[in-house]
């Protein structure tokens, strides 16, 4: 494999509804842009230097620049190198994916990014930590008559939580599965003593187990969330690229400093992934320039399309690196993966 993202094929843009304009407008092939790997130096090679010159106003998705080349983030693409296999699992790094906005991806994100780091051989374990219950649905597994549920864990005493985990489809990757009881557990946790530490708890004996335990959050700042960051090493923040993205991000990063501060001091935020981007318009491309603005390298190289094939591959309760496993957007996960492994974000 290449240190470039270049597996999705012309056909599957064509099915993104790319202009046949764009394609003729010198749109690259995967063969354009592979290139050998950077130089000694750490320079692009000429392969990279020869593709064609594009109109970012044509260009079909964001997953087709290598390495060396200008990212939809407006910042050269840096090289993420294939992670090496692990050869012994844990201790897990745990991961918040957290915006109190809903919509924005997170559901989805922790599917996907789950999916694509089991892929390459870690052991996944998704926490599904929103009373809705999407992560449970999107990956098949039936959210009513479950026995035992992250409720349970939560509220119950005596459970062991290996009750609660169920196998995908996927090898290597797990879920704790939710349903609509959760939402009473934010009462119910209220009284408890050290309320904002019961997840923390509830995951420690299974933390030798997963290289990487992602909690998909619920869309608020109630004391779910709370608990969520307070267990965590680490906090995602997926943003829709629509106008607004912003708004509520400042009292989100108010809210992990002071978890930081309080509770968890080893809290940190992991970086800010933009989804749902559209690179047909400017519009898109102005929220990203101004995210990377305001979070500058917080911000992930990858950059999450726009794209149909997510809620497809959701009714289809399979992640998307294995419904639609060549498709760009697939890719962009696998990018994705990769990006956090380079920068420490997981094992
Ligand atoms: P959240 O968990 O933040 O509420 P979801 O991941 O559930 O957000 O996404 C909200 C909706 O948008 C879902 O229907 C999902 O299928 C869809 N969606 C998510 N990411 C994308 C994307 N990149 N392109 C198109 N649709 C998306
Ligand atoms: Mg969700």
């Amino acid at each position: 494999m290449t240190n470039v993202v270049t597996t999705a094929t012309s056909s599957s843009w064509t099915a993104e509804g790319s202009t046949a304009e764009g394609l003729a407008a010198g749109v690259p092939t995967a063969e354009d842009l592979t290139v050998e790997g950077p130089t000694a130096n750490g320079s692009p090679t000429t392969a990279v230097l020869d593709a064609p010159e594009r109109n970012p106003a044509q260009l079909p998705g964001t997953q087709n620049v290598g390495a060396g080349q200008m990212g939809p983030t407006g910042r050269i693409m840096p090289d993420f190198p294939e992670p090496p296999r692990l050869r012994t699992h844990g201790p897990a790094r745990i991961i918040a994916m957290c915006n109190q906005k809903g919509g924005v991806g997170k559901t989805t994100s922790t599917i996907n990014l789950g999916a694509a780091l089991a892929e390459v051989g870690r052991k996944v374990l998704l926490i599904d930590f929103d009373p809705q219950g999407a992560l449970s649905v999107g990956l098949g597994v039936p959210t009513y008559e479950l026995e035992v549920t992250i409720y349970n864990l939560l509220v119950e005493r005596g459970h062991d939580i290996h009750e609660a985990i169920q196998h995908t489809s996927m090898e290597n990757l797990d879920i704790i599965p939710a349903n609509i009881d959760l939402s009473a557990a934010e009462v119910q946790l209220v009284g408890e003593v050290a309320r904002e530490m019961v997840l923390a708890r509830v995951l420690r004996p299974i933390v030798d187990e997963y290289d990487v335990v992602l909690i998909d959050c619920q869309p608020s700042l109630g004391l779910l969330t709370v608990n969520a960051l307070t267990a965590a090493h680490g906090v995602i923040i997926p943003l829709e690229c629509e106008f607004f993205a912003m708004r509520g991000v400042a009292l989100l990063v108010e809210t992990i400093d002071k978890i930081c501060d309080r509770l968890n001091p080893r809290l940190q935020v992991d970086g800010i992934l933009a989804t749902m981007y559209d690179s047909r318009t400017l519009h898109s491309r102005e929220v990203v320039r101004s995210v990377v603005d305001h979070f500058g390298d917080l911000v992930f190289h990858t950059v999450i399309s726009r794209t149909v094939k997510f809620p497809d591959s959701s009714l289809a309760a399979e992640p998307i690196t294995t419904y639609a496993s060549t498709h760009s957007a697939a890719e962009a996960y696998r990018q994705m993966a990769r990006e956090l492994i380079a920068r420490g974000g997981a094992a």
